[in-house]
């Protein structure tokens, strides 16, 4: 059992934090009040191919794994860029994986080195407003017309979309009551996304400003046959093929951002100085940001567990959905320690830590809720009735 990181991780750590440090609190501050993609950002690690990081090699990529991802997305949260950081690039990085995994040599030539070299930016098409996390009762429909497919229906929090060229979109093609579960009969495309056919609305959100999450409206969007990613009718399966490793970055990014709300919060303990002492002497400050600290390297753990299981290609479902779970809670409280921590300055935006809390949320509640990923362990750890 080694829990040490390789010379070649501490590379990939210094390196992208490296990349980071030109973009400083300052600039994420101002992302967060004006909004605006963070175009730089994200073309300054395209440049160092970074956005290849867990990208076949001959496509293109650097072919390493989802472990040297998570430390990369972890490696970004925590440089204060937070979740405005992490999910300008995210989509990249790993939700693409069915088209790696399912689609054909042609399909990764045409798609992936664009990508890679961040001319593409991808969005992700599978939440709907009617549906919630009942994924398989999706109502956006594919019908079949000669070599292409027409597809109506309606998406929401697709985020991205506002600079999206293109989106990963799942559909159903064979109505539910016709299929033989309801797994079945979704398919899934990778396309362009043609704003002739697809309104784009931005959703007025809590945070990460920075990163816009939309309403799609889908009018006869007509999507080439070529573009659909596997056999028609197995989108479901390709997609849970993707949820894992999604789980896990989306973890890994909650406890940087928990180490960099933490971080602010002992600077400010050390220097704040009332009664005549600095604040951080004080256990009544000093206990909840320890036990934040230990709340975030216990949920490291199952991070980095469930990825060095899944690029061995072992089960990791439980791991994955824990690790999301524990980073979730775990980078929320670190957040809400820090606020806490600065008192009054903590609702400033100049003290950075009142933004960290309200991106907190979005890695408790996406991809999964906590709720679910407790039924989800519920079932299939603990073998008790499926309750969902
Ligand atoms: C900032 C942001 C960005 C996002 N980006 C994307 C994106 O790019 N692409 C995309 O497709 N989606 C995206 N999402 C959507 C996100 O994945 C969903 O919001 C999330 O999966 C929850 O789904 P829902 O909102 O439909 O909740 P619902 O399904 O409506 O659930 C609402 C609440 O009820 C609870 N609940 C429901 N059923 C049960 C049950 N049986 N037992 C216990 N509790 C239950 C849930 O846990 C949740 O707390 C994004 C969301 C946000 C907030």
């Amino acid at each position: 059992m080694d829990f040490i990181l390789t010379p070649e991780q501490e590379a990939i750590r210094t390196a992208i934090a490296k990349v980071c440090a030109a973009f400083n609190l300052e600039y994420w501050l101002q992302k967060d009040r004006a909004g605006g993609f963070p175009h730089d950002f994200h073309a300054a690690l395209a440049r160092d191919g970074w956005l290849g990081i867990a990208m076949p090699v001959e496509y293109g990529g650097a072919g390493l794994g989802i472990v040297e991802a998570a430390l990369m997305m972890q490696t970004i949260t925590a440089s204060g860029a937070g979740m405005s950081g992490a999910s300008a690039v995210h989509m990249n990085i790993f939700s693409l994986n069915p088209v790696v995994v399912f689609g054909t040599d042609a399909q990764k030539k045409r798609w992936l080195p664009a990508l890679i070299a961040g001319r593409d930016r991808a969005c992700f098409g599978v939440t709907e407003p009617d549906t919630g996390l009942d994924t398989t009762h999706l109502k956006t429909r594919a019908v079949r017309d000669g070599d292409a497919y027409v597809v109506s229906g309606r998406k929401i929090w697709t985020s991205t979309a506002q600079v999206a060229n293109k989106i990963l979109l799942l559909t159903r093609t064979t109505p539910i009551e016709q299929s033989g579960k309801p797994t079945q009969g979704l398919t899934l495309f990778y396309t362009d996304l043609d704003r002739k056919a697809v309104e784009v609305r931005e959703i007025e959100k809590m945070g990460r400003s920075a990163v816009d999450s939309n309403l799609l409206f889908i009018d006869n969007l007509r999507v080439p046959a070529a573009d659909r990613v596997g056999e028609e009718g197995r989108g479901f399966e390709y997609i849970l093929h993707g949820f894992n490793p999604e789980r896990i970055l989306v973890a890994a990014e909650a406890v940087g951002l928990g180490r960099a709300a933490l971080a602010r919060a002992a600077e400010y303990a050390k220097t704040r100085i009332v009664f005549g002492r600095p604040i951080g002497r004080n256990q009544a400050i000093q206990h909840p940001l320890a036990r934040c600290w230990m709340e975030l390297e216990a949920a490291n753990l199952m991070v980095f567990r469930a990825a060095s299981l899944y690029d061995a290609g072992k089960p990791c479902g439980a791991e994955a959905n824990a690790a999301k779970y524990l980073a979730g809670e775990a980078g929320y409280r670190a957040c809400e320690a820090a606020v806490m921590a600065h008192g009054g300055m903590g609702y400033a935006k100049e003290y950075h830590v009142e933004r960290f809390l309200r991106e907190a949320l979005i890695p408790r509640i996406t991809p999964v809720s906590p709720e679910l990923i407790l039924c989800f362990v519920a079932e299939k750890v603990l073998g008790l009735p499926k309750s969902y």
